[in-house]
């Protein structure tokens, strides 16, 4: 299974100018002060994944923009690239970039379509619909209060464990026969 190794940012939100975040592990954990950029990690995560402004805390895309905050933007651009490193050691770069309120997207720096990027996401098992894949922040107690079913059926997606269920059951009733 891959991993995202490093993300490279530009001008977003907490970071003025480049920095690079990583390289991660494969379990990591982020710790820090009140306000110190915790859901801001996350954000850019959801932002290069092709999230939407309105699930990034934000009313439009230019509000991510380093400073917009407080109504002063350093640039009109900013950028987050994700690093994936697949089961085979390859990395694939994913970057957006929003210029104003558009986005633009890229893989390894080639310029793609929003449908093309999110397609070459999933193949590498990255399922962006799955928007549970990242529990923002208050979300925690909506999974909590789900009922057991629907919890299931959540990380069901998210795991995308369900292609394997009818191989699952199979294999299961073979051995009970056994
Ligand atoms: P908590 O523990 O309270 O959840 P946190 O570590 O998750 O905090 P974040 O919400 O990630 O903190 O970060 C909040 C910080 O991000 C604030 O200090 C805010 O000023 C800063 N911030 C948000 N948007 C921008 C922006 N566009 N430009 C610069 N800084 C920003
Ligand atoms: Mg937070």
């Amino acid at each position: 299974m891959g991993y995202l190794k490093q993300i490279d940012i530009e001008n977003f939100k907490s970071w003025r100018g480049n920095k690079v975040i990583g390289p991660f592990a494969k379990f990591n954990c982020i710790i820090g002060t009140n306000g110190s950029g915790k859901s801001n990690v996350m954000d850019a995560i959801s932002f290069a994944l092709g999230e939407r402004a309105a699930c990034l805390r934000v009313k439009h895309l230019r509000d991510l923009i380093h400073g917009a905050h407080i109504g002063r933007p350093v640039r009109d651009c900013a950028r987050v690239s994700l690093r994936y490193c697949d089961h085979e050691d390859q990395d694939t770069v994913f970057c957006r970039s929003i210029l104003g309120d558009s986005s633009e997207y890229r893989i390894n720096g080639v310029h793609v379509s929003l449908a093309k990027y999110l397609e070459e996401l999933q193949k590498i098992g990255i399922v962006t619909k799955a928007r549970n894949c990242l529990v923002f922040q208050g979300a925690v107690e909506s999974i909590a209060l789900k009922d057991p079913k629907e919890r299931t059926k959540m990380f069901e997606v998210i795991s995308q464990s369900k292609e394997y269920a009818a191989e699952y059951d199979q294999k299961k009733e073979a051995m009970m026969k056994a």
